[in-house]
């Protein structure tokens, strides 16, 4: 298991009393180190313009890197911006890109990227819900247009639902993106009547909703409809935030079931697509689940 990150993803301070902490990322990372001692770890490159601009708008990477930030800049009621921002969205978007690289030149089968800020909430133009990049879009687009590749999954267990990734792939066949979250609850997005081109598919979960939930989501309706579309490589947003203790949702997921996920997973990428499979954290604000979640879900995908 290869892991990618950077120093600079600790940079981005969205400012006190913010849940998207650098104290989420130092805990990954040190509960990884602490569980497996033999993974890989690797320097996240910076991504550049020209990736990111195969899923975002020339204005709003302009407004992510090109912005001078004296003081931390608002973008919306919880997204910021702060002086060290750019460097770690751009790190966090070159570590999925790097994964991805790894992953199709055949050096790796598994990648982990331990990166902050989280991206899946930002569209194409806009940055939002603690969000700047969207890493998994960039890292899928990275697939089709740099190898080649014609289908790729992108799964998101993320407590919340991935709007921005939906918007940016909804109409591309080439992407099949597979979501459980929970709903109500921000963005408001993914109802499982949204299926793009057929290639969306959305497992709203009630609040309250427990492992058997859960499980039964994804065992039968979201890892059948990733095995009938049988992916060459699967991409990861992995976010653990819909684990019990978490305090921006109310599922009641244990540690145990991101292990399950995680063999699940692994398991579909062996079938299909030659063992790739890299993953990207996303949310999760508990530190203890944190640390917990991310060691289990690495253990289910087989890190030791
Ligand atoms: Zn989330």
């Amino acid at each position: 298991m290869r892991i990618y990150s950077h120093p600079a993803c600790l940079l981005h301070d969205p400012g006190p009393g913010h849940p998207e902490t650098i104290a989420r990322l130092q805990n990954v990372i040190e509960a990884l180190r602490t569980a497996f001692p033999t993974l890989d770890w690797h320097s996240a490159p910076l991504a550049t313009r020209e990736q990111l601009a195969r899923v975002h708008t020339r204005e709003l990477i302009a407004a992510v890197l090109d912005t001078a930030v004296a003081q931390a800049v608002r973008l919306d009621e919880d997204t910021v911006l702060s002086a060290g921002s750019a460097q770690a969205a751009l790190h966090a978007s070159g570590a999925a890109i790097a994964a991805v690289d790894a992953l199709c030149t055949g050096e790796i089968t598994r990648a982990f990227c331990a990166v902050r800020p989280p991206g899946h909430h930002a569209t194409a133009g806009t940055a939002m819900g603690f969000c700047l990049f969207n890493h998994v879009a960039v890292a899928a687009a990275h697939a089709l247009a740099a190898h080649g590749l014609v289908r790729v999954a992108i799964v998101d267990f993320d407590v919340h639902h991935g709007n921005g990734t939906q918007a940016i792939f909804e109409n591309d066949s080439r992407v099949l993106y597979a979501s459980s979250h929970q709903s109500p609850l921000y963005p408001g997005s993914g109802m499982e009547v949204e299926r793009g081109l057929g290639n969306v598919f959305n497992a709203p979960l009630p609040p309250g909703s427990n492992a058997t939930l859960f499980r039964a989501a994804w065992s039968e309706r979201l890892l059948p409809a990733i095995d009938a579309f049988a992916p060459e490589l699967v991409l990861v947003s992995a976010g653990f935030d819909a684990h019990r203790l978490d305090p921006l949702a109310d599922m009641n997921l244990e540690a145990e079931d991101y292990r399950w996920l995680g063999a699940e997973l692994g398991r579909l990428a062996d079938r299909h697509a030659g063992g790739r499979l890299g993953s990207t954290l996303e949310g999760g604000y508990s530190l203890t689940a944190l640390r917990e979640c991310s060691v289990a879900y690495l253990s289910g995908l087989g890190a030791s």
